[in-house]
């Protein structure tokens, strides 16, 4: 094999087996998209087994490669696109986005400076500039796209934490966390997504610097709380960096009052940041973009494009409302973004980012926004919202079904009720009820908890489900339910 090139190059060589790799490859896609089955419905001792690594002295070639990824992973991949694949905000993706992909991967272009990149650090630059206008906020360029949510929460936290201190003549760059850090809290409500806690451990500030609001019946944050616990840390003696809020809560799909937020955030001179990763996907939506209002007034955001947005992993964004925060986190290397090119006024994106090395995934977006157009867009991504309106209607004429709460986004939240009042065996049966569903490989039905009772979740993303694919689905929980209460 060492007399072949391995490097993707314009030999004819190279080109030759580049076109052999990637026809290869799509091949096993198209026959993978057309199997029947959710998921082949291996366990997790069944795929340890099968699955090893053949790293040999000679190289098995692109060909056994290939065949070998499409036998031990794409076989026993799931399928996203599935109509019963709806456990989590994990979305089909558009075709438009994995041509997008061909060419990211073919040119291989790094995001960290302009010399590594150029023609993808306008588009990107562009598009945050078009993200930022959706959201409402002053034209300008301050943001970065993200690996997801997880990141953007963290620029957001980081940067509030980081102007909370400079407000008080202190640098966190330079000098590091100071003073009784057990007095620094961030808001968020008792349903926001994990990352705030996990974020907050990772700056050096902990878990319990995170102060939960309560939630109301409909898992936004309940103001009253709010108000309550921003006067109970004043008078503890804390200092409240931030309040995180949700548009778009994991499991419900909760927003929270963005604009009463931002009131009492302004009030009490804190950060705002809104965590959008779901429900930022209604930025393009016709008939409920009004469920934003607010967002505007952010100090930053987060959005996710691999949730409602439909592109591939990863593809997310951070967006900034005062471009003079990211002061706060420039950091000058020589061999990128040196004096000379900001002089010259070259856009080296490095400085935005907490990655350095950083794939194009803005193209994605790009791409999949000039293919569909607005009218498609908002078409797919409230067909979602529509249907899940849609099923909840239909779950309550279930008397084996329980709504656990009216649906606000593309989610519903339910439980199989047997006639038991014993809420551990409820609990126990709706767990297995989705193991049970995606052991045989049929569906892949989310598994979580409402007011600590376990329940089970449909995640509506896909927009080419109807309501008749949610009854087949429906119709399986009610018979796995019966299957297990015999047993
Ligand atoms: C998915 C999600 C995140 C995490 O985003 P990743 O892209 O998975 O890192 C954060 N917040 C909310 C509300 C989410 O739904």
């Amino acid at each position: 094999m060492s007399d072949v090139n391995p490097i993707l190059s314009g030999s004819a060589q190279s080109i030759a087996a580049y076109q052999d790799a990637i026809k290869q490859s799509t091949q096993a896609v198209v026959e993978w998209l057309k199997q029947p089955e959710m998921y082949q419905g291996k366990t997790v001792e069944q795929l340890r087994e099968r699955i090893s690594l053949n790293f040999t002295s000679q190289g098995l070639g692109n060909q056994a490669a290939i065949e070998r990824a499409v036998e031990y992973f794409l076989k026993d991949s799931l399928l996203v696109h599935h109509a019963q694949c709806v456990a989590h905000l994990h979305c089909p993706s558009l075709v438009i986005s994995q041509a997008a992909e061909v060419l990211i991967n073919a040119t291989n272009q790094s995001m960290d400076s302009w010399d590594q990149s150029p023609s993808a650090t306008i588009i990107e630059i562009k598009l945050i500039e078009w993200l930022r206008e959706q959201v409402g906020y002053a034209a300008g360029d301050a943001g970065v796209f993200t690996s997801g949510g997880t990141q953007s929460n963290l620029m957001g936290l980081m940067l509030a934490r980081d102007a909370f201190f400079a407000r008080q003549g202190h640098s966190i760059q330079q000098d590091g966390l100071t003073g009784d850090l057990s007095k620094i809290k961030v808001f968020c409500s008792e349903s926001a997504h994990f990352s705030v806690q996990k974020n907050m451990a990772l700056m050096g500030l902990g878990y319990r610097s995170v102060t939960q609001v309560k939630a109301d019946a409909f898992s936004r944050m309940d103001l009253a709380d709010l108000k309550d616990k921003l006067a109970q840390a004043k008078a503890n003696g804390e200092q409240v960096m931030a309040i995180v809020a949700t548009a778009g809560t994991t499991d419900a799909g909760a927003i929270d009052p963005l604009a009463d937020i931002a009131a009492l955030a302004a009030e009490h001179q804190i950060w705002m940041h809104v965590d959008a990763a779901w429900g930022g996907a209604l930025l393009l939506s016709e008939k409920y973009r009004d469920f934003l209002n607010g967002l505007e007034l952010a100090d930053s955001v987060t959005l996710d494009f691999h949730k409602q947005f439909f592109q591939t992993i990863s593809c997310g964004a951070f967006l900034l409302k005062d471009a003079r925060h990211y002061e706060l986190m420039r950091y000058q290397a020589a061999y990128l973004n040196s004096d000379f090119d900001e002089e010259a006024g070259v856009p080296n994106l490095v400085s935005k980012s907490l990655q350095t090395t950083r794939r194009f995934d803005a193209l994605k977006l790009w791409m999949g926004l000039e293919a569909l157009g607005k009218k498609q867009y908002a078409e797919i991504i409230d067909n979602g919202v529509t249907l899940a309106r849609d099923v909840a209607e239909f779950v309550k004429t279930q008397p084996h079904l329980e709504l656990v709460m009216e649906p606000q986004l593309a989610s519903v939240l339910f439980r199989f009720r047997p006639q038991s009042d014993d809420i551990a065996f409820v609990a126990l049966l709706n767990q297995r009820i989705g193991d049970v569903l995606l052991a045989s490989g049929s569906a892949n039905v989310g598994v979580t908890e409402a007011d600590g009772v376990t329940c089970l979740k449909l995640t509506l993303l896909n927009p080419t489900v109807c309501l008749e694919d949610v009854k087949v689905l429906l119709a399986s929980v009610k018979a796995t339910a019966e299957q297990l209460l015999k047993a």
